[in-house]
């Protein structure tokens, strides 16, 4: 397994360099403040003039505060308990491997045993739903001050524990894309804790709270939409936490930085932009036709089976190439000694699993109806961010495996979308 490639230049910056991540510092937590205001509207237009700004009170509430350092404190605990295996990460710059607990699943069903618990008990779950402002303030916030502490820690590290792109020596540059790679105190690995744990079980628990009050406000059961949309998007997180081991090969954890970047996606755009669908159907209920539920669950599955199929061939064709499942898979041989599949899954396009995370997210907005655009922002934000991530990661490919790499490009054509892109 190669190592990463030595830190970036000065002259080969990403995201629009200094400027770039500058306005991204700002406009990242505006859109999702934008995103939640618009969303709770009635007009919901995301094409018209910001919906009236709520009091500051509105945005701020040290009960917020409290709860959400509750949940991060119990996602911690957690992850701490000695349970489920320790996983070897990659080989880094100097070397040396990470250990990994792979107990991300289990924390997800101890979890939700505690909130079962609690909703035996009378815990007023559905009441999220009017704490998600302050909620999304608080996580912003706590984005901002982790990755300023990340900024500062990044100094007493050696140049080998640095990230490859995030060590240009300008400052906001810098904070944004997180200057070490893999910053931790002892086994506790902050980044790998944050990518999977507090903000996609964060995702799927607002989701549970949007469904609870839908049930309460009709006396009974929640929509088909509210239903639909709930599953899709479980499946998904119980998908990635179950897969938890596969994130250890991911551009996140062996390319970038823990800086805001990936602090502010993680704790605060995850959980509030990600469950707007089910915000969205709490504030404008949806009726759907069964026919309707039925080819949208099919166009689901359809994106699941090309997600889950392109990561598992790919991640075992990492892990064990003479693993039966890949070992008759046509592959190019590159000068690092790893070989890049040409047949199967990455045979169709260079990123098959990009198709299919795309097809499910489209799945999971359908049942929010065509009458407005923002449960769609997720698509749109979500293409833009995988076309990019591919450029990215081509770019990354093309300095690693060189000929190799071109010679793929020359046999895959289509980067995403076959025949099409
Ligand atoms: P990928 O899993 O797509 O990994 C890219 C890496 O795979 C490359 O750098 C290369 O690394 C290896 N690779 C590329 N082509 C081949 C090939 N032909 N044969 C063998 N190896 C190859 O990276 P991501 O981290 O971007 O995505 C992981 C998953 O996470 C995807 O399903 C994506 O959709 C999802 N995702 C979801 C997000 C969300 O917000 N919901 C955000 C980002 C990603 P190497 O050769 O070094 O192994």
């Amino acid at each position: 397994m190669a190592p990463p490639q030595p830190p970036t230049g000065p002259g080969d910056l990403e995201f629009g360099g200094p400027l770039g991540t500058a306005a991204m510092l700002l406009l990242l937590p505006a859109t999702l403040f934008h995103l939640l205001l618009t969303c709770h509207s009635g007009a919901c237009s995301l094409v018209s003039l910001p919906p009236e700004l709520p009091p500051a009170a509105a945005f701020w509430s040290p009960g917020a505060l409290l709860l959400l350092l509750l949940w991060l404190g119990l996602q911690a605990a957690l992850y701490l308990l000695p349970m489920g295996k320790v996983s070897q990460g990659m080989m880094l710059r100097d070397k040396s491997h990470l250990q990994y607990p792979i107990n991300g699943f289990r924390c997800l069903g101890l979890t939700a045993l505690l909130v079962g618990l609690g909703l035996a008990g009378g815990l007023p779950l559905g009441s999220l739903s009017e704490l998600l402002l302050p909620l999304a303030s608080a996580a912003t916030a706590i984005a901002f001050i982790l990755s300023l502490l990340l900024y500062l820690k990044s100094f007493t590290v050696p140049p080998s524990a640095l990230a490859p792109g995030g060590n240009s020596g300008n400052v906001i540059y810098d904070f944004f894309l997180g200057r070490e790679l893999n910053p931790r105190f002892g086994f506790f690995d902050l980044k790998y804790f944050c990518e999977l744990r507090p903000g996609m079980i964060g995702w799927a628990l607002i989701n549970l709270a949007m469904l609870l009050r839908e049930a309460e406000r009709r006396g009974g059961w929640p929509s088909l939409s509210m239903g639909l949309v709930n599953a899709f998007q479980l499946l998904y997180v119980v998908d990635a936490l179950w897969n938890e081991e596969a994130v250890l090969t991911t551009m996140d954890i062996i390319h970038d930085g823990f800086g805001f970047m990936l602090a502010f996606g993680d704790l605060a755009w995850v959980p509030f932009v990600y469950s707007l669908q089910a915000q969205y159907l709490l504030n404008h209920p949806q009726s759907l036709e069964l026919p309707v539920a039925g080819a949208i669950c099919l166009l689901f599955a359809i994106g699941y089976f090309i997600f889950r199929g392109a990561n598992t061939q790919k991640n075992t064709f990492r892990r064990d190439p003479s693993d039966p499942s890949v070992a008759g898979l046509e592959t190019i041989p590159t000068a690092t000694g790893r070989r890049l599949l040409v047949s199967g899954w990455w045979g169709m396009v260079r990123h098959p699993n990009y198709l299919g995370d795309l097809i499910m997210a489209l799945a999971w907005s359908l049942p929010c109806g065509v009458t407005h655009l923002l449960p769609y922002f997720y698509v749109v934000y979500f293409t833009i961010l995988l076309v990019h991530r591919e450029d990215r990661d081509e770019r990354q490919c093309l300095q690693k495996y060189g000929l190799a790499w071109r010679e793929y490009c020359a046999r895959v054509p289509y980067r995403i979308v076959p025949y099409v892109y």
